[in-house]
C-alpha cells in the first residue's frame, strides 16, 4: 500500500483493512458547488477507487468565493464545473479514477449514472434532485448523505436504506418553488459549506469502510454565526409517518411524469431546458449559425450566446441554461428561436 495513505492507515478507525476496503469503493457526487468541491477533494485524497462527479452547471464569478476547486482561469475558459473539478482532482490523486458528467441528473439518466455507486453524496441545491436521489437509493439499498447550506447554517443527515428514516420521512413533499431560501437570495459564507462537506465525508469514510456502529444518527444542524450545533434525532419518525418511499415503496420521482423538462433555477434569474433524450448538437456549426445573432464564445463543452439581456449556455446534448429571465415562455421562445430542437 502506498505511502500516500500512511496517516489514514495509522488512524485506528480505518487501518490497513479499512483502507483496502475504501480502495474498492465508488462514490458518486451529485452537484459540484460549494459542498461538492470540498467533498470531492476529500474523497479523492482519501483513496477511494472511483469518484463520479455529476454537475449541470458552468463556473460563474460569484462561485469563486466558496467553490474551492475553481479558479480565475477556469472562469475565463468557460468550463463546466464537472470538467474543471475533474482536472484539479486528477492532479491531486492520479491513482484513482475521477469521472465527470456534465449533465442534469433526472429520471431518464439516473440508472446509468448511479448504477455502480456504493454511496451517493449530495452536493445539490434543490429538493427535486434530492428526492430523485432518495427514491433511487432507497429502492436500490444504496446509502446517501444529504447535505445543504445557506447563510451560516448547514444541515446533514445519513440515509441508510432500511436502517434509518429517508428524506421523504422527514419532508413529506417537495417544498414549493419560492418558499425555500437559496444561496442566490440569502447569501452564504464559505466556512459553513466546508464544514458540512467535511462532516459528509467523515460519514462517507465510515459508511464505505463499513463502520456502521459509529455512523452519525439523525439530522445535524450547525449555525456558525450564532455558534449553535444541534442534533435532531429521527429514529422513531419512520414508523409514525408510513413514508411513501421507504414504507410504501412508491418511487414517484423515478417515473418520467415528474421529470421537469423546464426547470427554474431558483434565485438565479435563469431557466434550464432539457431537449428530448438522445439529442446531439454540433457546437461549431451552431456557432456559425448564431454568429450574426449576438456575441458567441464556445469550447468543446459548451457554447455561449449573448443577445440583448439574455445569455444562452448550450451544451452538446442540447441542454440549455437561459439566463436573464424567470419566465418559462420567454425561455422556451428563445430556445426555439436559436436552437430550434
Ligand atoms: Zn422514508
Amino acid at each position: 500500500m502506498s505511502e500516500r495513505y500512511a496517516r489514514q492507515v495509522l488512524f485506528y478507525g480505518i487501518g490497513r483493512e479499512g483502507q483496502k476496503t475504501l480502495m474498492e469503493k465508488t462514490a458518486v457526487l451529485v452537484g459540484c458547488g460549494a459542498l461538492g468541491c470540498t467533498s470531492a477533494n476529500l474523497l479523492v485524497r482519501s483513496g477511494i477507487k472511483c469518484l463520479k462527479i455529476i454537475d449541470r452547471d458552468y463556473i460563474e464569478e460569484s462561485n469563486l468565493q466558496r467553490q474551492s476547486l475553481f479558479d480565475e482561469e477556469d472562469l475565463k475558459q468557460n468550463l463546466p464545473k464537472a470538467i474543471a473539478a475533474q482536472k484539479k482532482l486528477q492532479k491531486a490523486n492520479s491513482l484513482i479514477q475521477v469521472e465527470s458528467f456534465v449533465a442534469d441528473l433526472n429520471p431518464s439518466n439516473i440508472e446509468t449514472l448511479l448504477q455502480d455507486a456504493h454511496l451517493v453524496v449530495d452536493g445539490t441545491d434543490n429538493f427535486e434532485t434530492r428526492f430523485l436521489i432518495n427514491d433511487y437509493c432507497v429502492k436500490n439499498g444504496i446509502p446517501w448523505i444529504y447535505g445543504a447550506c445557506i447563510g451560516s447554517t448547514g444541515l446533514t443527515m445519513n440515509i441508510i436504506p432500511s436502517k434509518t428514516p429517508c428524506l421523504r420521512c422527514m419532508l413529506e413533499n417537495v417544498p414549493p418553488f419560492g418558499t425555500t431560501e437559496t444561496c442566490d437570495t440569502e447569501g452564504i459564507i464559505a466556512p459553513i459549506a466546508s464544514m458540512i462537506a467535511s462532516v459528509q465525508v467523515a460519514e462517507a469514510l465510515k459508511i464505505l469502510t463499513h463502520n456502521y456502529d459509529v455512523v452519525s444518527k439523525g439530522l445535524l444542524k450547525i449555525d456558525l454565526w450564532r455558534n449553535e450545533i444541534k442534533r435532531i434525532f429521527t429514529e422513531d419518525i419512520k414508523d409514525k409517518t408510513g413514508c411513501i418511499v421507504c414504507s410504501r415503496h412508491h418511487y414517484e420521482f423515478l417515473t418520467k411524469d415528474t421529470c421537469s423538462t423546464i426547470t427554474t433555477l431558483c434565485g438565479r434569474n435563469a431557466i434550464q431546458i432539457l431537449p428530448p433524450n438522445g439529442s446531439k448538437l454540433d457546437l461549431t456549426k451552431l456557432a456559425t449559425r448564431l454568429e450574426k445573432v449576438g456575441k458567441i464564445s464556445y469550447n468543446s463543452f459548451l457554447l455561449r450566446l449573448k443577445t440583448g439581456k439574455y445569455e444562452l449556455t448550450i451544451f452538446p446534448d442540447g441542454r440549455s441554461i437561459i439566463s436573464g429571465t424567470n419566465d418559462l415562455a420567454t425561455a422556451k421562445g428563445l430556445y426555439a428561436k436559436y436552437i430550434g430542437m
